[in-house]
């Protein structure tokens, strides 16, 4: 069967290029990188020279790039980290927004539990967050602000300098969650103002189990992982050698390869845009029309059950993902689709498609003939009506 895999905003496969890369770190060059030794000195060259290729990728200096376990340790340290800190102080407020990655929602709700005021910015339909809203909210309490650079369900690229610069103007830290946009969006986190960034190495075609947090030499933080002297003791743990060879060479080819990629991601994406635009009525794009990652597509079928409509093209050796996730037998829309205020019948219809650089315009046309046949299969089946589902573009 012809499988085709639509769903690297979940993960990507290792490039040749990295994994050639990494190879020699599980096998030849094995020391731990805090021995004095030769074979400890080998390992630690191994990760001045990852840190430093991460640190040209997003303008920083080697010295404030830490290597983690992932996107999510690292978003996790970010919060947590700076919230230790300053504990003893006045500042209790964060500003974060209401289409974060779980790992950030989550953190906030447990600060909000330790007694922190936690402000969900809300977005427009695009997904966008508000200056205006931004600077309604930080105040003499907020200690610091976490806006993502890129949604992971919509795609949708935030103003992320405007952002950076609305929060220093006030003096207060700020955070991105930069692990969609590396490798699509340009950033220089000293140009835009970004003190602390967080990156994973299994979005951009390297490892999973490794993600890096940048931090600016000027900013305050408290480890979380206790234990030894690593990543200038603020990061206990022997750190992935392999893993961050790895993602130094994902960042660097990420970089040097962003205009061609996305130019061709881009093309693609249209491309099944409209294809499926022609091709089946009542379907909405989710996300900014123009300010959304190259290689995403979040779509909503009504009257169509996006799980169902998800494993039926699995059955045909496609892979997608479902915007909505499902909890106790009742399909609860994701806080993204909610916050973009999609209704509950469209939400529960939104499949996310997110494409590969090696994509063909025959892949394409393949999956849309299999949607067009599963959508009308569902429709059949479905008890909601054209009247109960609102405006389409497409009709
Ligand atoms: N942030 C965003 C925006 C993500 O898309 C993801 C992965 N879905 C994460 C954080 C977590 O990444 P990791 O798997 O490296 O923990």
């Amino acid at each position: 069967m012809n499988r085709i895999y639509l769903d690297n905003a979940a993960t990507t496969f290792v490039s040749n290029e990295v994994l050639n890369e990494m190879l020699p770190y599980f096998t030849n060059i094995y020391g731990n990188p805090s021995s004095p030794h030769s074979f400890g000195r080998e390992a630690n060259a191994a990760l001045d020279t990852a840190r430093e290729k991460i640190a040209t990728a997003i303008g920083a200096k080697p010295n404030e790039i830490y290597f983690t376990s992932s996107a999510t340790e690292s978003n996790n340290w970010a919060l947590l980290g700076v919230a230790e800190y300053y504990q003893n102080s006045d500042k209790k407020h964060i500003i974060t927004s209401q289409i974060e990655h779980p790992s950030i929602l989550e953190t906030c709700k447990y600060l909000e539990s330790k007694g922190y005021k936690i402000t969900y910015l809300p977005v427009d339909s695009d997904g966008l967050v508000s200056i205006a809203e931004l600077l309604h909210n930080l105040n003499n309490d907020t200690l610091m602000v976490s806006v993502m650079a890129a949604n992971n369900e919509i795609g949708t690229i935030q103003n992320l300098k405007a952002i950076a610069q609305t929060v220093k103007e006030r003096g207060v830290i700020f955070h991105t969650d930069a692990t969609q946009a590396i490798g699509a969006v340009n950033i220089n986190v000293k140009e835009m103002g970004i003190d602390m960034l967080t990156l994973s190495g299994h979005k951009i075609n390297g490892p999973k189990g490794i993600g890096a947090l940048y931090i600016a030499n000027n900013i305050n933080i408290n480890p979380i992982l206790h234990g030894g002297h690593q990543e200038r003791e603020l990061r206990a743990g022997t750190v992935n050698v392999p893993g961050a060879v790895g993602l130094g060479k994902a960042c660097e080819i990420a970089c040097r390869d962003i205009i061609i990629n996305s130019q061709k991601l881009r093309r693609m994406r249209d491309y099944f845009v409209d294809k499926v635009m022609e091709n089946i009525p009542y379907v909405k794009l989710n996300g900014h029309k123009f300010q959304r990652l190259p290689n995403s597509i979040s779509l909503s079928f009504g009257m169509v059950e996006a799980e169902a409509l998800m494993m039926m093209l699995d059955l045909e050796g496609i892979a997608v993902s479902v915007g909505s996730s499902c909890s106790t037998g009742s399909v609860e829309p994701s806080n993204v689709l909610k916050a973009i205020k999609l209704s509950p019948e469209l939400a529960a219809g939104t499949i996310r498609i997110t494409i590969p650089k090696s994509i063909t315009k025959e892949d394409i046309d393949y999956v849309v003939e299999k949607l067009e046949v599963i959508v009308k299969k569902l429709r059949s089946m479905s008890p909601l009506t054209k009247s109960s589902i609102g405006e389409f573009d497409n009709v």
